[in-house]
C-alpha cells in the first residue's frame, strides 16, 4: 500500500501527544502490533519534543511532520527551521545533552535509534534540523 500525510503545527509542548497519536492513527491500516505502535510513538515523540525544546524558542514557529507508508514500511520525517545542530554525531551520543538544567537525559536520539530501523539526521546551524526515521 501507499499513503502519505503531512502535518504542520505550532512548536508547543501540547502538540507532542497530538503528533504521536496522529501517526499511530495514520499507520493503523498496516495493522501494527502494540509493540510497534509504542515504539513508533516514542520515536515520534522524541523527535517532536527536540524540535520544540531545542529547535525553537518561540511557540508560534512550526514543526513539520511527514509520514509515508510504502508497502509495510513507515517513513517519518520531523523537521524544524530552528537553531540547528553544530555537531550531529556528538548530539546523537547517549547521554549528550545541551540542556541538563531542564533535566533532559540526552537519550532522545538513542531511543529513536533503538526503536526505529533507520535514523538519519540532517542539520545546519541557523537553518534547522530534519530527522528521518524508517520502521
Ligand atoms: P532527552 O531527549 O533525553 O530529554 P535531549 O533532548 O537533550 O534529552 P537528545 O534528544 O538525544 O537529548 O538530543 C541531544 C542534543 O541534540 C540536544 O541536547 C540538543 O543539543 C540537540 N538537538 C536535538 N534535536 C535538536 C533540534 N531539533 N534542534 C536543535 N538541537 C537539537
Ligand atoms: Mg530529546
Amino acid at each position: 500500500s501507499q499513503n502519505e500525510m503531512k502535518l504542520i503545527f505550532d512548536a508547543r509542548s501540547v502538540n507532542e501527544s497530538f503528533a504521536r497519536v496522529a501517526v499511530a492513527a495514520f499507520i493503523a491500516e498496516l495493522n501494527p502490533t502494540l509493540d510497534e505502535i509504542a515504539d513508533i510513538k516514542t520515536a515520534v515523540s522524541e523527535a517532536v519534543t527536540n524540535a520544540i525544546i531545542h529547535g525553537y524558542h518561540e511557540p508560534e514557529q512550526k514543526v513539520e511532520l511527514l509520514c509515508q507508508i510504502c508497502g509495510d514500511e513507515v517513513s517519518i520525517t520531523v523537521s524544524d527551521t530552528g537553531a540547528g545542530i553544530a555537531d550531529v554525531s556528538k548530539a546523537m551520543e547517549p547521554f549528550y545533552t545541551t540542556k541538563p538544567e531542564l533535566e533532559r537525559s540526552g537519550m532522545g536520539f538513542s531511543f529513536m535509534e533503538a526503536f526505529m530501523d533507520r535514523l538519519e539526521v540532517v542539520s545546519e546551524p541557523g537553518k534547522g534540523t530534519s530527522v528521518h526515521m524508517v520502521r
